[in-house]
């Protein structure tokens, strides 16, 4: 296929001949870069707020207050005459076209494909972080596209994808880039997915839900104290957050991944669950995924498969109906299930469909089953 950069048509040879991008192994296979580094151009942020101590970022909790030319917590933002600039935008370190399955979304048009881009930066700083390079980083230290929202709605037409994926590191806080670029892309007629950490303030969300289609969202513990041990965040936003994608008509998935030692203990993912129940969730697609020892946890063993099994059997006890195990190739916990008459009605092969007998949502028993199907 050809890109799309700064409105010229390149090749993907031509990428190759320039130079690739290295950043987490395994995780993405990007296409390749420029070559170059460009240097990230500043924009002036979203949500920002002036006060007697200086200019504050209102996007996520940790409503960061850098002095003139500091950066920000999720290392993307700096301070220039008392205003606030973003330096994530039009500049992804990581392009890719992947399957929507490996967002993951497994009931988000099945078997189609997103067009996906990183920029640097992230709002936590989890010690089991899969795309450490880039996302505890900032832009003027990966090797970039150049790539404005017009170019990445170019881009993902001509890669024949029904969505473009904000994704890899942490799409909040390349707010302003996902936010100018899923503007475009709903007037293309392109669909709008995220895979976040849902670390939001709820103004700054609520904007940008009047253009996401689908999220799925990282529900990293149970436990207040795990969750900032483990990933310098809180819980309650998070799951204010995912109260707020619903209400606002998001298509919402919810991935916990189960860390041994850290979110494996069965009480734990009991109440997560109960909560889930109780407020609303039964009918979410809840992801449990398992761990692969990296970053700063290489020292643990990746999550036996029968602490996700357990999880999985947790889940159906306490009414939720879409529970799907991940990482786990062989597990048989990734097709999706009527809950009416236990028929299989998508089956998966890891990313792969292998039979989707939905027809417009509907089990041939005649239960709907949640989702965006078309
Ligand atoms: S988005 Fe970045 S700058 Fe804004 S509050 Fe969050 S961490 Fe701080």
């Amino acid at each position: 296929m050809s890109l799309v950069v700064r409105g010229r048509k390149i090749t993907r040879r031509t990428f190759a001949r320039q130079g690739s991008l290295a950043v987490a192994a395994g995780v993405i296979a990007p296409l390749s870069l420029q070559g170059m580094k460009p240097a990230p151009k500043e924009r002036l942020a979203m949500f920002q707020e002036d006060s007697a101590r200086g200019v504050i970022c209102r996007i996520c909790p940790n409503e960061c207050n850098p002095k003139e030319g500091e950066l920000s917590d999720c290392h993307n933002r700096v301070v220039r005459k008392s205003k606030l600039y973003t330096m994530a935008f039009g500049n992804p370190c990581a392009v890719n076209i992947d399957p929507v399955e490996k967002k993951p979304l497994y009931h988000f048009l099945p078997g189609s494909t997103a067009f996906s881009i990183a920029t640097a930066g992230c709002n936590l700083a989890c010690l089991n972080c899969q795309n450490w390079t880039i996302s505890q980083t900032s832009p003027d230290k990966t090797r970039n596209f150049d790539m404005p929202p017009e170019d990445v709605v170019a881009n993902a037409r001509s890669g024949n994808c029904r969505s473009i994926a904000y994704t890899y590191s942490e799409p909040v806080t390349f707010y302003e880039y996902v936010y100018e670029t899923s503007k475009l892309a709903r007037a293309a007629g392109i669909k709008n997915i995220m895979h976040s950490n849902g670390y939001i303030n709820r103004e700054p969300q609520r904007e940008l839900c009047r253009y996401i289609d689908g999220v799925n969202i990282d529900l990293k513990s149970f436990n207040d104290g795990t969750y900032l041990k483990l990933s310098g965040g809180k819980l309650q936003p998070v799951l204010d957050a995912l109260k707020t994608y619903r209400d606002e008509g998001v298509w919402l998935e919810i991935t916990n991944l189960i860390v041994p030692g850290w979110t494996d203990k069965p009480d734990e993912i009991r109440l997560m669950c109960k909560w889930l129940a109780d407020n609303g969730f039964t009918e979410t697609p809840l992801h449990f995924s398992r761990f692969q020892p990296q970053y700063k946890l290489e020292h643990l063993p990746p999550t036996p498969a029968g602490i996700l099994d357990t999880a999985a059997a947790i889940a159906h006890e306490e009414g939720l109906k879409y529970t799907y195990i991940g990482n786990l190739p062989g597990a048989g916990a990734d097709d999706t299930v009527c809950p009416s008459c236990k028929q299989k009605v998508i089956e998966r092969s890891g990313y792969r469909i292998v039979a989707d007998r939905l027809k417009n949502g509907q089990c041939s028993c005649g239960a709907t089953i949640p989702g965006v199907w078309s």
